[in-house]
């Protein structure tokens, strides 16, 4: 662009027809969408870089339906007065999770920071030193906790803590025990975590509140073929915690939001935290959560892209990556399929993985960090890993239609 500029400012250099295809490359560059589709060939399969989870189409369609018109978002079809938001889920995710109440708000970040704030506020929230966690993008949980006015009482050690820790840290200065899902990460050897359900006893016993941001929000059983259990939100409340929140874009696979879930008059009271207003969602995102809590209710939950992915089921992975490689061989670019694995990602199941067949591109040249380059700047972009000191693609992530699309980019990367 300054280039471009310079040159028009500095007199005519150029000729006018390269002066009107250097300008027309310029308009064409600036137009392109910074934002645009891409494949995701990694096997991460909610990918924070890539959007994490992609959406079921009827979630797309119910928010293009709702995109281009006017919505009863905040009006009660039946009395005609002003309703809430909430109410085009809230009574979904009771049935599917067992809370007495559920709203929803921007993402898992901001209903983290509401129930806080609403909650807690001035008061002291006991937490284990194991789980003061860092999730990314700077939301780290003793930060989040001194935004939302609570005071942090940290119990236990890195590695291990006991609900009796928690029992000793209680107070009448004492709102709430937090307990966090470490999501991202793994402590292994020595360690102690106290159940869920010990800590909801002694939460009863001293009249505070359990409070559990349980991170990734998972509606069904995860438990795909060599996949760990992740905590339900339904097992979750019934062990005794008071509110829930988590994120609807991770393993429950709808779009970016962030869901409260719980007793009734704790919600409201987060709901009515001015906070509240500041973290709504929109009706899109509405729309889309709704359609995909849908599919769960009907039993259609294998319709959810994530799911879907998570539950590939071998042979089929192994003959897509079989195709894939002959392709490539066929259009000159060598190609060979290898075993490997995939990961669920997304600050959910960490040091899970799921066993896949990769694509490895055997090609000399370009060499392969120039070849992850290439596959980035093809149209659409392919975003691929290198293991081995080789390129390989991963057809778990590949949605179904973008096989030809795939092959293609990456024999243009290839030459
Ligand atoms: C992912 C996560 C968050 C943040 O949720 P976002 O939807 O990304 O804002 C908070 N806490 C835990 C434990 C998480 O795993």
């Amino acid at each position: 662009m300054q280039r471009t500029l310079q040159q028009e400012r500095g007199g005519p250099l150029l000729d006018e027809s390269r002066r009107w295809s250097s300008i027309e490359a310029l308009v064409a560059d600036m137009r392109t969408p910074r934002l645009r589709p891409v494949i995701n060939a990694t096997g991460v399969i909610l990918h924070t870089n890539l959007g994490r989870a992609p959406l079921a189409r009827s979630a797309a369609e119910a928010a293009s339906l709702l995109a281009t018109g006017y919505s009863n978002l905040e009006l009660d079809l039946r009395s005609g007065k002003r309703g809430s938001r909430h109410d085009a889920v809230a009574h979904v995710l009771c049935q599917l999770t067992g809370a007495a109440a559920a709203a929803v708000v921007n993402n898992g970040a901001a209903a983290t920071l509401l129930m806080l704030a609403a909650l807690t506020k001035g008061r002291e929230v006991i937490v284990s030193r194991g789980e003061l966690i860092e999730i990314g993008g700077a939301f780290r949980m003793p930060d989040i906790m001194r935004l939302s006015g609570a005071k942090m009482v940290e119990v236990g050690t890195t590695n291990r803590t006991r609900a009796q820790d928690f029992a000793e840290a209680i107070t009448p200065r004492t709102a709430a025990l937090l307990s966090v899902h470490p999501s991202n990460f793994q402590v292994v050897g020595f360690t102690e975590r106290p159940e869920l359900s010990a800590l909801a006893e002694l939460a009863r016993q001293h009249n505070v509140l359990l409070l559990y941001d349980l991170g990734s929000g998972a509606l069904r059983e995860s438990r795909a073929p060599g996949l760990a259990h992740e905590p339900l939100i339904a097992e979750s409340l019934e062990a005794g915690a008071d509110v829930v929140v988590c994120s609807a874009d991770k393993l429950l696979g709808g779009p970016q939001a962030g869901l409260l879930l719980g007793r009734a008059e704790l919600v409201a009271k987060c709901l009515k935290h001015p906070l509240a207003r500041a973290v709504r969602v929109d009706k899109l995102t509405i729309a889309a959560l709704a359609a995909t809590l849908d599919l769960y209710i009907t039993g259609r939950d294998d319709q959810v892209p994530v799911w879907k992915m998570i539950r590939a089921d071998r042979e089929s992975l192994s003959a897509r990556a079989g195709r894939w490689a002959e392709g490539l061989n066929l259009a000159g670019v060598p190609a060979e399929v290898r075993s490997g694995y995939s990961a669920v990602g997304g600050g959910s199941l960490p040091g899970e993985t799921l066993p896949t067949t990769l694509v490895m591109i055997a090609a000399e040249r370009p060499r392969p960090a120039q070849l992850l380059d290439r596959l980035r700047l093809q149209s659409p972009p392919v975003i691929a890993r290198i293991e081995d000191d080789r390129v390989v693609l991963d057809p778990r992530t590949v949605l179904p239609d973008e096989d030809e699309r795939l092959l293609q980019a990456v024999i243009a990367a290839v030459r």
